[in-house]
């Protein structure tokens, strides 16, 4: 609030120029102490708690320490599994590797009570973060170790979970992802969007007062999805395509799409989904490419030892080149969902220790640099919030009224 005073005053004064140079580091920190941050993707090891423990300094980009310094206040910790043929055996590997995601963010908000809190619902988000502390929401990225029943949603949403995402590399039982598997051979489409039992699980989503994620879905998927479920859908941890042409991404129709029905965006800070290649990264990929003749899982898997690890030195070079995403290529995203949906339908979210960060935003610690160039695009304070959780947050809501 107090920023925004300031700016009242530069208004009266009508001199105050507010480009970057002239915005102190200081309103930017009041403005963003100020507000509700709130971050819908942190992922986590499978190692988290037992053998690290993020009250401290760590590795992960996402730590109490770091959460301190980049005042985040809040996020969805997530509980992600990979998948595999739809299988009863993969669903239950599937289903230990949930429990354990899901027993590691439990355990954070017991052992660390003092700074961590589970937030139920979306008015819990508000009162811990004024209690001083972090408020810890749960999503599961991906519903595949449901198996092929819809009995445990509830259950998962009394363990906490507060968005459930439908698929994610690879279609499952529920339905078509943006990424066909190409380890398992998959074909662009299996269901043509969601499954009988994705439309079943819409419904049982709906009833237990989880938000439907439709990040890693299929365009049709999300189209489904969005157009079958009785609260607005989230796309938890999306870019957009008209910038960056990517399948992970939504075009402007999956835009005007959360438009209408009302739901929102988290816009993902994962650098290959913000900027594409540059000419000479391309032309490496190619190079790299004829060289060890890989241009498939399969291929790289057939390679010698010694082959496996040039072969990704190489791509490590490819991927470190410059120039890789910074936080104006991410808000660019942001104001292109702006411009086409509106500032009600717009998020965001890291994928840290997911893959997530870009130059400006490597880790929370530096959390503050996303609302300062929001600020300097011109941002009110009250759009500002908006994009930094409340949106997300109004969702929320809505599929808290909605459940049955
Ligand atoms: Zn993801």
């Amino acid at each position: 609030m107090k920023y925004f005073l300031f700016f009242v005053f530069c208004f009266y004064l009508n001199g105050c120029n507010t480009n970057k140079e002239n915005i102190s580091s200081s309103s930017v920190e009041i403005l963003h102490d100020d507000i509700l941050t709130l971050d819908t993707h942190i992922d986590i090891p499978l190692t988290y708690m037992t053998e690290i423990d993020p009250s401290g300094p760590t590795d992960l980009q996402v730590d109490l320490p770091k959460l301190q310094k980049g005042n985040l206040d809040s996020g969805f910790w997530i509980i992600y599994t990979p998948q595999d043929y739809l299988t009863e055996k993969s669903y239950l590997s599937a289903l230990e590797i949930a429990e354990t995601r899901n027993n590691a963010i439990h355990e954070l908000t017991k052992k660390h009570s003092d700074y961590f809190e589970l937030a139920f619902k979306a008015d819990d988000v508000s009162r811990i973060v004024s209690d001083g502390k972090y408020a810890v929401l749960i999503g599961m990225e991906n519903a595949f170790p449901l198996g092929k029943t819809l009995k445990d949603v509830k259950l998962w949403a009394e363990r906490g979970v507060r968005y459930m995402g439908i698929t994610h590399f690879g279609h499952n039982q529920f339905g078509d992802s943006s990424n066909p598997s190409s380890d398992r051979n998959e074909m662009t489409s299996r269901w043509h969007g969601l499954s009988p039992l994705g439309k079943e699980l819409i419904k049982a989503l709906n009833d237990a007062g989880i938000m439907v994620d439709v990040s890693h879905a299929s365009k049709s998927t999300m189209m489904q999805a969005a157009e079958l479920s009785r609260v607005p859908v989230i796309a938890s941890h999306s870019g957009v395509k008209a910038i960056r042409d990517h399948p992970r991404n939504l075009d402007d129709e999956q835009l005007l799409m959360l438009k209408e029905t009302g739901g929102v965006v988290q816009v993902v800070a994962y650098g290959s989904y913000i900027k594409g290649y540059t000419n000479e990264q391309k032309n490496l990929e190619t190079t790299i490419a004829l060289k060890f003749n890989v241009n498939s899982k399969d291929d790289f898997n057939a390679l010698d030892e010694d082959a496996k690890i040039s072969f990704e030195q190489a791509r490590n070079e490819l991927l470190a080149m410059e120039p890789r995403a910074n936080v104006s290529d991410y808000v660019d995203h942001i104001d292109h969902v702006v411009k086409i949906a509106g500032i009600d339908h717009v998020g965001i979210a890291s994928d840290f220790d997911g893959g997530g960060g870009v130059i400006g935003w490597q880790d929370a610690s530096e959390t503050q640099n996303v609302t300062a160039e929001l600020i300097k695009r011109g941002y009110s304070e009250s759009h500002i919030t908006k994009i930094w959780g409340g949106n997300l947050l109004r969702v929320m809501r809505e599929a808290e009224q909605a459940s049955r």
